[in-house]
């Protein structure tokens, strides 16, 4: 099997989760969310959800160097050896030179980082009916205005980054999963 290594990007609501666990599944490769680590954590009760719980649920993000230590953790385990799908993670410029040294000291470079994009208005409204199921704390209006904001000011400038290292792929997220998926296994056949 061919050994995929890839970043998910995209504004908050973009569906990188969804289509995250796809390729997950589709390739053998682990999926790995900042987002839903943090959200364990804080479910446990455990040191680093206690440090996370404020900062996530008003729509900030944790300090750097909290998140890089669960990802230096998370990419030495044996299942990441072969390729592995980052989802939520890297967010800021700081993460991002991070990663790329953790991504030396494990000889392991990103093959390709998708970017989902999406208009704000129809990321809400997925936002508010994923609400409505799953009653995540940071999925009211507020907070998703904070994350929106957060996203523009700190993660949206990563694209330009991978852009000039030319693997910075654009996918329109606004047809059906179904359709984005196929898409992004297209471009995922031309990678490996
Ligand atoms: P979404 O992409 O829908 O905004 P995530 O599930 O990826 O949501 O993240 C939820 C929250 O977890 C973020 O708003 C932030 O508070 C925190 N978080 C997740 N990943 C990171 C990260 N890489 N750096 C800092 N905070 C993070």
């Amino acid at each position: 099997m061919s050994e995929l290594s890839i970043v998910m990007l995209g504004a908050p609501g973009a569906g990188k989760g969804t289509q995250a666990v796809r390729i997950a599944e589709a390739h053998g490769i682990p999926h790995i969310s900042t987002g839903e680590m943090l959200r364990s954590a804080i479910a446990a009760g455990s040191e680093l959800g206690q440090k996370a719980k404020e900062i996530v649920e008003s729509g900030a993000l944790v300090p750097d160097e909290l998140i890089v230590e669960v990802i230096r953790e998370r990419l030495s385990q044996p299942d990441a050896s072969g390729g592995f799908v980052l989802d939520g993670f890297p967010r800021t410029i700081g993460q991002v030179e991070a990663l790329d040294l953790l991504l030396v000291e494990l000889a392991r470079p990103l093959e390709v980082v998708l970017e989902l994009e999406l208009e704000q208005e129809t990321a809400v409204e997925r936002m508010l009916g994923r609400a409505a199921e799953q009653g995540r704390a940071d999925d009211t209006p507020e907070v998703i205005k904070n994350r929106f904001e957060v996203y523009r000011r700190q993660t949206e400038p990563l694209s330009n980054y991978y852009r000039s290292k030319g693997i910075l792929v654009v996918i329109d997220s606004s047809p059906s999963m179904d359709e984005v998926f196929a898409e992004i296994e297209r471009v995922l056949d031309g990678v490996a």
